[in-house]
């Protein structure tokens, strides 16, 4: 009898040389084999008529090789088969398919999947490229003649499950049909249980056995089109076992977060004085209620652990300020942590401008500064002397102590993924200083992402954290306009460009350095605004700022553009975050179609800060892919990054989208999020119930054997930080 965590090596036909080829697809165990789950179904119950058939309809056709051969057109070979049924006959087409040669014999059975055309001239029906498997071929060699028998009643007659080939084509949709056939037939009949039945109850869920035959075989009485679509019940329970333990797992961190010892912040009238005294504008309504999210968390006695969503520009900032206001005022120090050092230079000058009258006092502590400051600054944190400490990363890195740290603030744009976000977290913990040995209270983390990702995304994704949305832009904004243009259109650009700067604008111009070809890349953004600078631009201040210069240039170029003394800003990507310029409306971007929506996204927030009308143009250079093109187009058609991150999600597929390894997302073996954002939301309501028990619905036996099996699913499968 084989377990589901029986290694799949013992599995009738798997060999270790196959073993091998599976592991490189991440199937270990028999569980893992069960879990590779057809990419589509074949109808071979009900297969076309050939006579039947209409242009333009995806079928599945099963009949018998009549005849095939190649032939030479002056572009390339073709290979032609011929399929028939009775007097009924299709062709199927393959270019440049000389490999097919000597596949097919007359009188072969054959499935066949495809597209049905009409050709041009003889208006006879037509299969291009189908895709094909040869049914009860007498010639592979494979077992005796009842075993064939057995195989064929897999491959026809039936709902057929079709796999994705693995290991160069060794490992065929057949070979699975097989295996996971064998596998089946001989595995365990205790399949342990462990969802509790109530949940079963609620969502209907079938048992685990049932779901993992039917997924693999389905009666003869499915559903097609839910087949198809990976919602037949079969389907549903699959992919909410793995969505629920997952969720499972993210409420328990989240139970253990709360129960930890933080810091009651105390929010009274004096602290309340002290935040309204810094305030440059009236918040909007959403900087109010997230606020408000905010401080209702510090005042509790465990540490806060809240995500605050918002647009570019929608301003967190000041919504991380007024936090820290509450921490500093409790006599406490605040850390904030930005992705780059420009971003944390600027939040240095905006916390000066803002914080510093009130006399706060601010230090900023960035990689590139030198030994000795470096080391005079860590002083000053150590002995509490700095109340807002400013810095990238490298305040993770490094060791550098607080004296009484209260509140870390993380402005991740989107460049710092969940790992890095719990390193930080331990780390703030051992760092404390020896005031806080007495008392390991933790303190609270605030992470402010510019990433608009979808509600039930952000749930799994940050799912241990408390999640607060700003969901309005300050007032007296005008949505910026955007145009997309190639780059033959420059000298109009540049015109245009140049009105603006007499109009006492300023502008970006932004040029893609990529990590991967950066040398060439730098150079190329070099010379761009030589040009710019010496001829185009020759009587405009033009500054240039690049990821390779060294900090203090970095920081005279930054200044002099915010002071209004340099008209146009030449940059690489290292203005993409949080650089903030009112003055700046235009934003031209060279080669834009190398860069990604949200990287675009995120740099036309840079302009359209101010109330003077922005524009946006993306300029392109040389061939513009398909997917490029989606992307230049749905930023000419939208401001609003919520649609901008779903489309991107649907191009790039969620894996992408979130980096998944980085980010510390698990990878989903059997659920999308996108498609089954749903079912997400169901799993993490129910994860909640389960841990909310034991009652009269959910015993404890059951919830233990819930967290037993989500134990090793974290452990094995997603390979995430441990839990509970
Ligand atoms: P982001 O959310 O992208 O970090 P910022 O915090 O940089 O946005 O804010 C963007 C701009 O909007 C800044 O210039 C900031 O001063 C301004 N701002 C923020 N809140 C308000 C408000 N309530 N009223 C007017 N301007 C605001
Ligand atoms: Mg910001």
């Amino acid at each position: 009898m084989l377990e589901l965590a029986t290694p799949v090596q013992y599995v009738k036909g798997v060999g270790p040389k196959i073993a091998d080829v599976l592991a490189a697809k991440g199937i270990h165990t028999v569980g893992e084999l069960l879990h590779y789950l057809p990419f589509r179904y074949e109808d071979r119950l009900n297969p076309r008529g050939i006579s039947e058939l209409r242009p333009g309809e995806m079928a599945t056709v099963i009949g018998e090789v009549r005849n095939s051969g190649l032939f030479r057109t002056r572009k390339m070979p073709i290979f032609q088969l011929t399929v028939g049924q009775g007097r009924a006959r299709l062709r199927c087409l393959w270019f440049n398919a000389t490999y097919l040669q000597d596949k097919f014999k007359p009188g072969q059975m054959i499935a066949l999947y495809g597209k049905v055309e009409e050709d041009q001239r003889s208006r006879e029906l037509q299969i291009m490229q189908p895709q094909f498997e040869v049914l009860g071929d007498a010639g592979d060699g494979e077992g005796n003649g009842a075993e064939k028998k057995a195989a064929e009643s897999l491959e026809i007659g039936r709902i057929v499950p079709i796999y994705e080939s693995i290991g160069q084509g060794r490992l065929t949709p057949r070979w699975f049909r097989r295996a996971i056939r064998t596998a089946l037939d001989n595995l365990t009949p205790e399949l342990p249980e462990p969802i509790p039945a109530v949940v079963r109850g609620r969502l209907g869920l079938i048992s685990p056995r049932a779901a993992l035959w039917n997924v693999h075989w389905p009666e003869p009485g499915e559903s097609f089109q839910d087949l198809q679509s990976s919602r037949t019940p079969a389907h549903i329970r699959m992919i909410f076992d793995e969505l629920f333990f997952v969720e499972l797992g993210l409420e328990l961190k989240r139970r253990e977060q709360k129960a930890q010892t933080g810091i009651a912040f105390r929010l009274d009238d004096r602290v309340r004085a002290a935040i309204k005294k810094i305030l440059p504008f009236h918040p909007t309504a959403a900087q109010k209620r997230v606020l408000k999210e905010i401080a209702a968390d510090m005042e509790k006695p465990y540490p806060m652990r809240r995500l605050l969503q918002g647009d570019v520009g929608s301003g967190k900032t000041i919504v991380g300020f007024e936090a820290a206001i509450i921490a500093i005022e409790n006599g406490y120090q605040v850390a904030l942590m930005a992705p780059t050092e420009i971003l944390a230079q600027q939040h240095y000058f905006s916390a000066r401008r803002i914080l510093e009258n009130a006399g706060y006092r601010i230090v900023l502590l960035t990689g590139s500064l030198e030994a000795d400051r470096k080391r005079e600054i860590r002083r000053h944190i150590a002995q509490g002397n700095a109340q807002l400490v400013i810095g990238t990363h490298a305040l993770l890195e490094e060791k550098v102590e607080f004296a009484n740290p209260g509140l870390v603030i993380v402005d991740e744009q989107h460049r710092f993924g969940v790992m890095q976000r719990l390193k930080l977290m331990k780390k703030s913990g051992e760092g404390a200083g020896p005031a806080e040995q007495s008392t390991p209270a933790e303190p609270d983390v605030l992470v402010m992402t510019a990433t608009p990702i979808p509600r039930t995304l952000a749930l799994t994704l940050y799912g241990d954290l408390d999640l607060s949305v700003l969901d309005e832009l300050p007032p007296g904004r005008t949505p910026i306009a955007t145009y997309c243009v190639s780059d033959d259109q420059s000298p109009k650009v540049w015109e245009f460009v140049r009105k603006q700067v007499a109009a006492g604008h300023q502008a970006y111009v932004v040029y893609p350095v990529i990590a991967e070809n950066e040398e060439t890349e730098l150079k190329a953004a070099v010379k761009m605004y030589r040009e710019l600078s010496g001829h185009v631009f020759a009587d405009i201040k033009v500054g240039l700022l690049h990821g390779r210069l060294d900090a203090e240039l970095k920081d005279q170029v930054m200044r002099m553009f915010q002071k209004g003394e340099l008209q146009i800003l030449v940059a690489t990507t290292v203005i993409e975050v949080g650089v903030d310029v009112p003055n700046a409306t235009v934003m031209v971007i060279e080669h834009a179609e190398r860069f990604g929506l949200a990287q675009l996204h995120q740099l036309r927030g840079r302009i359209g800060r101010g109330a003077a009308k922005s524009h946006c143009v993306l300029m392109t250079g040389g061939k513009v892919s398909e997917e490029a093109q989606k992307r230049l187009d749905a930023m000419v058609r939208t401001n609003d990054g919520f649609q901008i991150a779903e489309l991107d999600l649907e191009l790039r597929g969620p894996g992408e989208f979130f980096g998944t390894r980085q980010a510390g997302m698990p990878n989903f073996r059997v659920a999308n999020i996108i498609r089954d954002a749903k079912l997400l939301e169901a799993a993490k309501r129910e994860a909640a119930a389960v841990l909310a028990g034991p009652n009269s619905e959910i015993s404890a036996e059951e919830i233990s054997r819930a967290l037993v099996h989500m134990r090793t699913l974290w452990q094995h499968t997603y390979g995430l930080v441990e839990v509970g």
